[in-house]
């Protein structure tokens, strides 16, 4: 029943370069000198535990950004004359490039903090310190979360180099030593963007029907959205209606690693078919039209609830006569689990809000100056009277207060003071916004291609289906 599939047309493989923000910060005066005081005591340690190689260290010690003298570091006589003994040359360092140095990682663990995760890769409190307040993403390294892995560099003395932070797989910090302290560098990726398709077919629900069709649940709720205004994915959905949708799967090193957009989609519900584009119109906003160029975002959603979260569809009027309410029922009620979110349907401002006997916690909200839109028995009210709310806001959360029998939510949609259900009074309700004719060039040439893999998705999945019941009756 369900079929999918990925690259249908030859994937575009694009790699852009790692962008690069480099910056650094001047270390404190008063912290570099301990640093390099301390780096003097260190070296000139090493040197007197090393009689064997009395001419080695010249190159090390003698960097650029090592004085001669270091005043104020506490450091004894002895020390620096150890220190400034050696007439080295100012010779340039010898050592490997940083980046053919290996890096050793430490993985994150529960309960770790910096200086535990230093110590764990054989570094000290000091380094700590200077990686945190030298560089400019320093701050960053303090909100480190278990399983995030931290890399360090050190140099032959194992004097620290380099920290790298995997922050996500699209972006690392680098810190490196530089001669005014550590500066930071983040490296972000730009995944993969590759094309695929689904196609499914309802049998019980949306969130069914996305999930066997391998949907991540954010590409669902996504779907809904677009869809949101034009069909009642509680109330409006049959067996037997069908999904198809276009959409980008971003990749990382050959591995998908999340969802990108939807690219086109549509749904034939009852055998009527919406299909929904993704423009970028030439003010740089994103929406979806239809391709007719009219937006899917309508000034109402048709169910004003999260109905990902609704496990079956098909059962609301027989489900209707446990939720009965005190009062004439006008409205269309909602059976779905206590905390589902329920949305504003519209932009509007909150014009009562409160708790009742018989609505229990309700909101009211209008809507210009015809439409009002009611919702009753929550569990949570999200808003305040006189609150401006805009479309898709979280009001409050489905419930069973005041004088219901079982969760739900109770929603009433009334035009000029009159209850109407907005399914059947469309011509009546605002006009969606409607592409400019002078972008309608651009967005027949933008949909062009999508559309097509639309048609085709459609006429594939008819075919398959047909055919199945060909084969099926050719058993027989
Ligand atoms: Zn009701």
């Amino acid at each position: 029943m369900f079929a999918r599939a990925k690259k249908k047309r030859g994937a575009t493989a694009t790699r852009r370069p790692a962008a690069r923000a480099r910056r650094s910060f001047t270390a404190p005066g008063a912290a570099r000198w301990v640093l390099i005081g301390l780096g003097i005591c260190f070296i000139a340690g090493m040197w007197l535990h090393s009689p064997e190689e009395p001419a080695a260290p010249t190159s090390d010690i003698a960097t650029a950004d090592t004085p001669p003298i270091a005043p104020a570091t506490g450091a004894t006589d002895d020390e620096l004359w150890l220190v400034t003994a050696p007439a080295a040359p100012p010779a340039a360092p010898q050592e490997p490039p940083p980046a053919a140095r290996p890096w050793q990682e430490q993985v994150v663990r529960k309960g770790d903090n910096l200086s535990l995760i230093f110590q764990r890769a054989g570094f000290g409190k000091g380094d700590v310190y200077s990686v945190v307040s030298e560089s400019a993403d320093g701050n960053t390294l303090a909100r480190i979360y278990p399983g995030q892995v931290v890399g360090f560099q050190a140099d032959d003395e194992g004097q620290l180099l380099a920290v790298r932070y995997v922050k996500s797989p699209l972006e690392t910090i680098y810190y490196r030593r530089g001669e005014q302290g550590f500066d930071s560098e983040i490296e972000t990726r730009e995944p993969e963007v590759r094309e695929s398709w689904a196609t499914g077919e309802i049998t019980s629900s949306l969130f069914m029907a996305g999930q066997e069709a391998g949907l991540s649940q954010n590409l669902i709720m996504e779907l809904a959205n677009i869809f949101g205004g034009v069909i009642d994915f509680v109330q409006d959905p049959r067996q037997g209606d069908t999904i198809h949708l276009v959409y980008e799967e971003l990749y990382l090193d050959g591995e998908k690693y999340g969802d990108g957009n939807i690219v086109a989609a549509s749904f034939t519900n009852q055998g009527k078919t919406y299909n929904a584009f993704r423009y970028v119109d030439t003010n740089g906003d994103v929406n979806y039209y239809n391709e007719e160029g009219v937006s899917m975002r309508k000034a109402f959603l048709l169910a004003p609830v999260d109905f990902t979260r609704i496990s079956s569809n098909f059962n609301l009027k027989r489900l209707h006569p446990i939720y009965k309410t005190t009062r004439p029922h006008r409205g269309t009620d909602y059976a779905a689990p206590t905390g589902t979110p329920v949305y504003a349907a519209g932009d509007g401002r909150v014009i009562k809000a409160g708790y009742t006997r018989a609505n229990g916690n309700y909101v009211f909200i209008q809507h210009g100056s015809r439409y009002v839109t009611r919702y009753l028995h929550l569990n949570k009210r999200k808003v305040k009277q006189g609150q401006k709310v805009v479309q898709s806001q979280v009001i409050g959360t489905v419930g069973s207060t005041g004088a219901a029998t079982g969760p739900h939510l109770h929603y009433e949609f009334l035009m000029d003071g009159v209850h109407r259900d907005p399914r059947k009074i469309h011509k009546q309700l605002p006009k969606a916004k409607t592409l400019a004719p002078s972008e309608m060039v651009a967005f027949r040439q933008a949909i062009n291609s999508s559309a097509m893999q639309l048609a085709a998705l459609r006429t594939d999945s008819h075919l398959a289906l047909h055919n199945q019941g060909e084969n099926k009756s050719s058993a027989n």
